[in-house]
């Protein structure tokens, strides 16, 4: 079951909506077993959103905006991406029988990501100019032709994405006390409060946590409180410098009583290397920021022994293995046998 068919009273959905799902959402809460441990947490759970259909919680709100665009009539999409989000579009595009046009600046077409989208049979186009431009022209043609705008200004895709906060409640049986989560555009910060909101409105939970997000260093204009002109960190998916939904990010924090701060590259790449290796849960770059800043409020003691603590873990690690293996031995060469393996394993 998809996210639309399990939380369609709480989705602006109805009889005329076509029925779109690629079984997303239902993804795991999985208890941790070492971290949490190691820093004297008692409840600590990490929300696998890499497990979605395309490999990151995108599709949860995707869903929901390919769905209202059939439904108004739409059958192309657009997008102005290099990441999650044209993936996501490409593969409901595929699945719906729909036109998918993934517009990228041309400087910075990063082929692996958008691998994803070609094998979907999007149309890519290379813009010339910056990531500005390229979406720009796509608000541009979707105001002026028959063409669905899919970046995250489509208020769909919050819509789809608040499910996420839903499933939490249902399977913890209420709001944790924390929710730690990666913020770039901030789409989904404002989704997982709106939803937690919603769901306290509907008496489905008698409290609310305290949304903690994380910023890259290089790329923190909400913690800097201006935006950033070039956006820099090895975390591509929050790699952004003038977030789309900043005010969603910021009423969540404040109404919250949560914190949004920045951590430095090298506190999200060893937080996924220790997530992955002790663990077993491989997480993109960005999806390891909101542990890294978990480390550094446990260690300034801002976070309580008894808290109950969601980490959400955004994307899949395989959407960027370049950043990760950069930071693991490579495989030992050997020409021998099991003598020889034996020895050089220490066994
Ligand atoms: C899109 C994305 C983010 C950032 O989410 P926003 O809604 O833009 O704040 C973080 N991690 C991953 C893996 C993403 O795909």
């Amino acid at each position: 079951m998809g996210v639309i068919a399990r939380y369609r009273e709480h989705l602006p959905v109805g009889p005329a909506t076509p029925e779109v799902d690629l079984n997303e959402g239902s993804t795991p809460l999985v208890p941790s077993r070492n971290i949490g441990r190691a820093l004297g947490l008692r409840h600590l759970y990490f929300k696998y959103e890499g497990l979605n259909p395309t490999g990151s919680f995108k599709d949860r709100g995707m869903v929901v905006a390919v769905a209202k665009a059939l439904e108004s009539g739409s059958r192309v999409f657009m997008c102005a991406s290099t990441g999650n989000t044209s993936a996501s579009m490409a593969a409901y595009a595929a699945r719906t029988g729909a036109r998918a046009i993934v517009v990228v600046p041309s400087g910075e077409i990063a082929l692996n990501k958008l691998s994803q989208a070609l094998m979907y049979g999007a149309k890519v186009v290379a813009l010339k100019g910056n990531f500005d431009a390229a979406l720009d022209a796509v608000r541009d043609v979707t105001n002026h032709y028959p063409v669905a705008l899919m970046n995250s200004i489509n208020p769909h895709r919050i819509e789809g994405q608040k499910t996420a906060a839903f499933e939490i409640v249902d399977e913890l049986g209420d709001a944790p006390d924390y929710l730690f989560l990666p913020v770039g555009n901030a789409g989904n910060i404002t989704a997982y409060w709106k939803g937690f909101k919603e769901y306290q409105a509907a008496g489905r939970t008698t409290r609310l946590p305290r949304m903690v997000g994380a910023q890259a260093e290089g790329a923190a204009p909400i913690v800097n409180g201006s935006p950033v002109l070039n956006p820099r960190t090895v975390a591509s998916a929050i790699r952004i410098g003038n977030p789309a939904s900043w005010e969603g990010a910021t009423s969540a924090r404040d109404e919250s009583g949560g914190t949004i701060a920045a951590v430095t590259d090298t506190e999200i790449l060893s937080a996924q290397i220790r997530l992955a290796n002790s663990e077993g849960l491989f997480a993109e770059p960005a999806s390891a920021a909101p542990l890294a800043l978990l480390f550094r409020l446990v260690r300034d003691g801002k976070v309580e022994k008894d808290a109950i603590t969601v980490v959400v873990l955004t994307g899949s690690g395989l959407k960027d293995p370049d950043a990760a293996l950069k930071n693991v031995e490579p495989p030992i060469e050997l020409d021998g046998d099991a003598r020889t393996l034996a020895k050089v394993l220490k066994l």
